[in-house]
């Protein structure tokens, strides 16, 4: 977990501790899966809940680090910092860490950040992974449901270490 809801309330250590997330999985869960390329179908080797600034720096390790990755989002991408009142400046803190991901980290506006978001989303090709949902639920089957109320409810089976779900 990182971010808001592992207690560290920021959005450069949401940033941060995503990147630091995926670095995680990648040195100790990866050295036992075989190669991506290897496998068939719907595999994802990381699913990402929340495309806020924890999620999208997670994101962005995934795509340096080609892990087959999705992002799913209840609602849009970085929603709490889009429910902000207009113009809210937003502070960088804290000071004395650095930001290591590849996404804007900057203090400006939340009309800024959101801007500057939304273009590397793109450009760093985070955009195709992510699905914005209106429910995520675990059901029997050991299948995840993704239903997005617009399009037919996806399946995609999830497995880890050869076992599913
Ligand atoms: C009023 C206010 C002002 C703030 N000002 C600053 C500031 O100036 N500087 C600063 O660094 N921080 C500030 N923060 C804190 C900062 O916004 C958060 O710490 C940061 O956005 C947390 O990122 P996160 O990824 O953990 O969560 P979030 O940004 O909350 O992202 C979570 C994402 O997950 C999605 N989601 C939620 N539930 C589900 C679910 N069940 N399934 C799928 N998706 C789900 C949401 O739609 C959202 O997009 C402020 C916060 C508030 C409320």
């Amino acid at each position: 977990m990182a971010g808001e809801i592992a207690g560290t309330p920021l959005i450069k250590l949401g940033l941060n501790r995503g990147r630091a997330v995926i670095d995680h999985i990648a040195n100790v869960d990866f050295a036992i899966l075989p190669p991506s390329e290897d496998r068939q179908g719907n595999w994802f080797d990381v699913l990402i809940v929340g495309a806020g600034s924890a999620g999208l720096g997670a994101a962005d390790r995934c795509q340096q680090l080609g892990i087959n990755y999705v992002v799913i989002d209840a609602q849009r991408p970085a929603q709490l910092i889009r429910n902000m009142t207009k113009g809210k400046p937003l502070l960088m803190e804290p000071p004395n860490e650095e930001n290591q991901t590849r996404l804007f980290c900057e203090e400006c506006s939340k009309e800024q950040l959101l801007e500057q978001w939304e273009k590397q989303i793109v450009e760093l090709g985070i955009e195709p992974h992510i699905q914005c949902f209106e429910t995520v639920t675990v059901c029997p089957m050991d299948v995840l449901s993704f239903d997005n109320n617009r399009n037919n409810t996806l399946f995609h089976k999830l497995t880890v270490n050869g076992q599913s779900l």
